[in-house]
């Protein structure tokens, strides 16, 4: 409460940000946004804001505290004598800073966030018009794309601009900030966000409205969990005909079966000896099956609703689905399904998992 009213009167809100959500993807991304920010000649955190008495901070929160604290303590010595500030609720970030970066991870817990009791949306209602007006709402959660509209209608009637902004690159894009942002909202919230989306990744595209970010991910996502299957299949048949799994995925990666599965995430162990792969590590350190089984159900929501049939999506939606009830599976990168499919293949899946999905 005490840091809540020294942090209103030392700082200006316009020229402070927050972020919330600092796992796996947000703790990477809010520390090249804190970095970038601090150390960019731009002004919004630099010598002359604060001769100005325009001196902004950065604002962090996140429901579990072990992770805002882990946060906070591994920033502490890389940014000593620079302003990272603890928020106690969305609501108490809002009232710090003029520009929110979500990233949660599900379209439930941006709900609880934005529109929850201790929110956004809270916050907003008390304030002034000429706060609401410069408040920039940056939401890069992969959430159910209807959801997301129906949240940023709220947050606009309110006056302020949000955009929808999921990424792609995982959590080693996240620490490096070479993330690919897909971004829904209008052309004045887009140009807005660029600025913050900069500072956090490599590329980032203007998808259209509201809504649009995540239609574009969605649709993404559907097609690289449905290649992944296909390369996982071809890469086990292969194994089962005698081929080496460095042979198959040579000739594969120079002819027309080639894609982002076969070629640098290839399910295979050692099918790729000069690019290493979470296959080649355990599954380890990539891409959760768990998560890809989620992006799936929100294909296969988005496609009921508008009656698009999705027979392959709809199996492999399955596919993961078991991938993520299991207890071997589901913590590891979703090109663990070849060794699903092989324990299957090797009759061995029963006794094994302990089964939590079958
Ligand atoms: P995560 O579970 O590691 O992190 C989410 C964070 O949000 C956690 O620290 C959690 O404590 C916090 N949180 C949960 N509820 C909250 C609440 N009510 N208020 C404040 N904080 C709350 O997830 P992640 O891997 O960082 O993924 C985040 C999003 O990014 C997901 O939507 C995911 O699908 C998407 N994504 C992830 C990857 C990846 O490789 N991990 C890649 C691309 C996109």
């Amino acid at each position: 409460m005490r840091a809540t009213v020294l942090l209103r009167n030392a700082y200006n809100r316009s020229n402070t940000a927050a972020f919330i959500g600092l796992g796996a993807m947000g703790r990477g991304m809010a520390a090249n946004l804190l970095d970038k920010s601090f150390a960019g000649s731009q002004g919004a955190w630099g010598a002359e804001a604060a001769r100005k008495g325009e001196r902004g901070a950065f604002v962090v929160y996140d429901a579990f505290p072990s992770a805002l604290n882990q946060f906070l303590s591994s920033h502490t010595n890389a940014f000593a004598g620079r302003d990272v500030l603890p928020a106690s609720s969305p609501a108490g970030a809002t009232r710090l800073a003029s520009t929110i970066v979500t990233m949660l991870p599900s379209s439930k817990e941006v709900e609880e966030v934005y529109l929850g009791e201790n929110g956004i949306r809270e916050a907003l209602e008390g304030m002034s018009d000429e706060k609401r007006r410069e408040t920039l709402l940056i939401d890069c959660t992969t959430g159910d794309r209807e959801e997301a509209i129906r949240v940023a209608k709220e947050m606009e009637s309110l006056g302020v601009k949000m955009v929808d902004a999921p990424v792609s690159g995982g959590v080693v894009g996240a620490e490096k900030g070479t993330l690919s942002f897909m971004v829904g909202g209008s052309e004045e919230a887009f140009a807005q966000a660029q600025p913050f989306l900069q500072k956090m990744g490599a590329r980032y595209i203007h998808c259209g409205a509201s809504g649009n970010g995540l239609a574009v991910k969605i649709c993404n996502n559907l097609l690289l969990g449905i290649s992944m299957i296909g390369t996982a299949e071809a890469m086990l048949l292969g194994k089962s005909l005698g081929l080496s799994s460095e042979l198959l995925a040579t000739v594969i990666n120079t002819s027309t079966g080639r894609c982002w599965s076969s070629e640098t995430n290839n399910p295979a162990p050692k099918a790729t000896p000069t690019i290493p792969t979470p296959a080649d590590r355990g599954y380890t350190g990539g891409f959760l099956s768990k998560l890809m089984s989620k992006d799936l159900n929100l294909a296969l929501t988005s496609a009921s609703r508008s009656g698009v049939p999705l027979p392959l999506g709809q199996l492999s939606g399955t596919l993961y689905q078991k991938l993520s009830a299991h207890e071997e599976f589901a913590g590891r990168d979703f090109s663990v399904v070849y060794r699903y499919l092989e324990e299957a293949m090797e009759g061995g899946f029963g006794e094994k998992s302990g089964k939590k999905g079958e």
